[in-house]
């Protein structure tokens, strides 16, 4: 029984292939985790770095509480399940399953006892003195899980060990495995190309597309919230309808246009309040999805709906318990081919439709998907990433939703109305502008808080659960904006600061104690250099630097160093920079630098002028390979 942590993990084949690029996941003691994707997206290659069975190109795995990137698969306490059994065809049962465990020279009576209780568990006791061949395929993968049982590992891996069987039996196979799970108490890791089997055994699916990870979530979460186009269009069946459009916002109205189609609908904005602010302007085109369940035929909810659009229907599919009706948004439409206007709607009810009726159906916007069409990624995503309100500014003083602030000197622009852009993580629940909290909500890992300010719904990630009512918030300045008329008019401070260099070797002199004495030697020493500047890198760092780029090339490849304005010091021996101003938020002061092409902003207690030199905090480094964009620390 073991959690597993993988860091920052890259596959880069000797070929040159990125086959997985920045795996993240930590994975709790007894989860469920299914890899789904389409075939060649790195699944199982993340598989096979997890069982040893390929090196891990950078990053860091962690199996319980030990680094496994240098163990042996032997030694990794885990066991793996493939899709073609791999049997001894001349061994029983018993002795296919006993087999590892004689291999590793276990006693005798403690064999039996293994044996028996994994052929008990997957129900092939009668079976253990036949011989593979004259069994099925569903009854050789239980011998293959039983080999993998009988070792009691702490991480199950499975690589697709269905999809030899045939769909029913497959189905079956899936809740014994299921089963199995929960009476082994132990992490299971599986490969599926398979979204249905993915979100019927998963406790937590990771979605994957060309070695990247697209999304880990629950199965609920999946459906309800995917972070992209891809993970929409991927999981659920009939495919979600995707729309090509665009949003305009209107006062306090949202248009939702849909190209090639005179399909329009106009919704309250609050309906929309989490959608990225930027897309609202009628002109950045957006992929509009909705599930057929969320399209509806029925005269009743079509009556109620403000949301209506008119389809032509072509055909529709009965599958007993649902019905499918095929249509499209454009009159010219065919229904049949996939398209921007094609549409699929779970219709409820017997309504009887004819070949090219032309109906009216309801949206329901509560449920709608939106994507930027030219990134695919969500723009209404469930923790927004920034709340959009209409502001004034006068005498530097910041009006919106019926409140006052006083703007630090650090922001100045003329007065005017503008639209003000909060980060919902730059509010904290300490301050002097009273808001009403309506709700607080775990979304992994994260709370989102909703509250009420000047009758406006706004939200606000915090660090812990804000309870409901009245209270006080503040707005964290430096990471505000301000637009007028769609341009930046004020723009938030940076909170990046970006180095290039390399990792330098050296050897020097130290003083060194050997048998008891005090001698001079040459040790080899690791340094960063960063910039004009050289800092010492210690070990463990340069270590898993080299590890990652290999000896040949660790140092002559180019490094990125990032870190925040609050890790960097002035000291005689670091990096040069200029300060060309300072600027003040109130309880902070940032001096600006300019270091090389840079503009970057680093706290300081007081004035700070002229030609400086800086140090990093070097245990906050993020270090990347600059080129292949790839993060090492
Ligand atoms: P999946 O399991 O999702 O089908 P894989 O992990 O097997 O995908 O493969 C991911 C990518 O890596 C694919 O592009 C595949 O062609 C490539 N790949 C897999 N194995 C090797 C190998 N030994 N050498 C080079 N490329 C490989």
């Amino acid at each position: 029984m073991a959690g597993l942590n993988l860091k920052h993990i890259y596959k880069v084949y000797p070929n040159g292939t990125k086959a997985v690029n920045d795996f993240n996941m930590e994975i709790e003691d007894k989860e469920f985790i299914v890899f789904v994707g389409p075939s060649g997206c790195g699944k199982s290659t993340t598989l096979r770095m997890i069982a040893g069975l390929e090196d891990i190109s950078a990053g860091e795995l962690t199996i319980g509480d030990m680094i496994v990137n240098d163990v042996e698969p032997k030694d990794r306490d885990i066991a793996m399940v493939f899709q073609n059994y791999a049997l001894y065809p001349h061994m029983t049962v018993y002795e296919n399953i006993a087999f590892g465990l004689r291999l590793r020279k276990l006693p005798k009576d403690e064999i039996h006892r293994r044996v028996t209780e994994a052929a008990e568990i997957l129900g092939i006791t009668e079976y253990l003195s036949k011989k593979p061949k004259e069994m099925s395929g569903g009854q050789r993968q239980r011998v293959s899980l039983g080999r993998a049982i009988v070792r009691e590992p702490k991480v199950m891996l499975l690589d697709e060990p269905l999809s030899n069987l045939d769909a029913k039996l497959r189905t079956q196979m899936r809740a014994e495995i299921a089963k199995l799970h929960a009476k082994l108490n132990t992490t299971f890791i599986y490969v599926t190309h398979d979204q249905i089997e993915a979100m019927t055994m998963g406790t937590r699916i990771v979605v994957m597309k060309n070695g990247f990870v697209q999304q880990i979530d629950t199965p609920k979460n999946l459906y309800n919230y995917p972070g992209n186009k891809f993970v929409a269009g991927f999981i659920g069946t009939p495919q979600m309808n995707f729309f090509e459009g665009t949003l305009k916002k209107k006062g306090e109205q949202v248009e939702i246009n849909f190209d090639y189609s005179d399909a329009k609908v106009t919704v309250p904005y609050s309906m929309l309040y989490k959608v990225r602010p930027s897309f609202l302007n009628g002109e950045k085109k957006v992929v509009i999805g909705l599930r057929a369940e969320n399209v509806s035929l029925d005269p009743a909810v079509v009556k109620a709906s403000k949301a209506k659009i008119k389809v032509k229907v072509s055909h529709k599919e009965e599958l007993g318990n649902q019905t499918l009706v095929y249509g499209d948004i454009n009159m010219e439409g065919d229904g049949y081919t996939e398209s921007a206007t094609r549409i699929i709607i779970e219709a409820k009810g017997d309504t009887e439709f004819a070949s090219g009726d032309v109906l009216e159906a309801a949206l329901d916007i509560d449920r709608v998907h939106l994507f930027d069409k030219e990134t695919e990624e969500s723009i209404l995503p469930r923790i927004p990433e920034h709340n959009f309100v209409d502001c004034d500014v006068k005498g530097g003083v910041l009006n919106f939703l019926g409140n006052s602030m006083q703007l630090p000197p650090a922001i100045s622009c003329v007065d005017g109305k503008y639209e003000l852009l909060i980060p919902s993580d730059a509010i904290s629940f300490k301050g002097d502008v009273e808001v009403n909290v309506v709700s607080s909500e775990n979304i992994n890992g994260k709370t989102l808080v909703s509250f009420e300010l000047g009758g406006r719904r706004m939200f606000a990630v915090a660090e812990e659960e804000v309870k409901k009512g009245k209270k006080k918030i503040s707005v964290d300045f430096k990471r505000i904006s301000l637009l007028k008329d769609g341009e930046t008019a004020v723009e938030a401070m940076p909170m990046n600061v970006t180095f290039k260099g390399k990792l330098i070797k050296e050897k020097v002199v130290e003083e060194v104690e050997k048998d008891g004495k005090t001698k001079k030697a040459k040790v080899v020493k690791f340094f960063f250099g960063i910039g004009d500047a050289k800092f010492a890198a210690p070990d463990d760092m340069a270590n898993k630097l080299i590890s990652a780029m290999g000896v040949k090339k660790a140092f002559t490849e180019e490094l990125r160093y990032e870190c925040t304005p609050y890790d960097l010091n002035f000291d005689e021996t670091g990096i040069s920079a200029e300060v060309v101003d300072t600027v003040d938020y109130g309880k902070e002061k940032f001096a600006v630098l300019k270091i090389g092409e840079q503009t970057a902003y680093m706290l300081v207690e007081g004035n700070a002028s002229g030609s400086v030199r800086l140090v990093p905090a070097i245990d906050k480094l993020a270090i990347s390979i600059a080129e292949k964009d790839i993060r090492i620390i």
